[in-house]
């Protein structure tokens, strides 16, 4: 049975004190709320993340927002897969729209990218998306699957199953617009039924797909409802201990 995950993406925000307190909140507050089949991952800036694995736990796991793809070497201001593994995350968002849309970070980029995550043992969680205009002109399921096949299908079976997914959609990235739970669902659909074709059933099945764009309190037990959104990637409403609390416990 896929696990469903609520992980929250603190982005640029939050300095290191900010960032401590928000995540002892968090562990605290979702000791008892986090059911069997669910993790809570945070992905905070690269700075906060050896003191929150330090208190992260069975149920709260700690990841980077990205890496680079190599190994090491000579890279000024750059933090390797390794790097990240060794202060103790498991998670790395890799493929943000915004990382694709301000630092260029292309389809091939995105699957080196996977390789150096998977190769040190962190777990992608590899969004994927379309813009406005691509939603509008409805070409949206073609840039996805052009998403899936350029960024993740040269993995074997085997390796792709330490793979989550996350739709978001670019337009309903922090603008409050938030795609319908019928939108999103309808792209979940076409996302699993891609990987049925390439991966078959059964992997296709167990592989968690999230829902991330304006996802908040008051619209994530309606997404989280649809058969094939297996939970969600929070950017604002996770800076907020108790709306990001309130978004876990829809598994409840
Ligand atoms: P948002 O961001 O929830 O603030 O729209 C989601 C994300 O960018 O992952």
């Amino acid at each position: 049975m896929r696990k469903n995950i609520v992980a929250g993406n603190w982005k640029m925000n939050l300095d290191y004190e900010q960032g401590l307190s928000l995540f002892s909140e968090i562990v605290n507050m979702v000791k008892d709320e986090v059911v069997g089949n669910q993790e809570v991952v945070v992905c905070s800036p690269a700075i906060h993340l050896s003191s929150l694995a330090k208190l992260s736990t069975a149920k709260v796991a700690v990841g980077a927002q990205n890496i680079h793809q190599a190994a090491s070497g000579a890279y000024t201001g750059e933090i390797s897969a390794s790097q990240v593994k060794s202060v103790g995350a498991s998670y790395v968002i890799l493929g943000h729209s915004e990382r694709r849309a301000y630092f260029g970070e292309t389809d091939a980029l995105l699957a080196e990218k996977v390789d150096a995550a998977l190769a040190h043992g962190l777990k992608p969680i590899f969004c994927i998306g379309e813009t406005k205009e691509e939603r509008e002109s409805g070409e949206f399921f073609a840039v996805i699957k052009t998403q899936l096949e350029q960024g993740l299908f040269h993995l074997s079976a085997d390796a792709f199953q330490a793979v989550v997914l996350a739709y978001e959609p670019v337009w309903a990235i922090g603008t409050g617009l938030t795609a319908t739970p019928a939108q999103a669902q309808d792209v979940h659909a076409f996302i699993r039924q891609t990987l049925v074709e390439k991966y078959g059933q059964e992997i296709a099945e167990n592989t968690t797909i999230l829902y991330g764009g304006s996802c908040n309190p008051s619209n994530a037990n309606e997404l989280f409802s649809q058969t094939d959104i297996d939970g969600g990637l929070i950017g604002g409403a996770s800076l907020k201990s108790r709306d990001f609390l309130e978004i876990v416990k829809v598994f409840n």
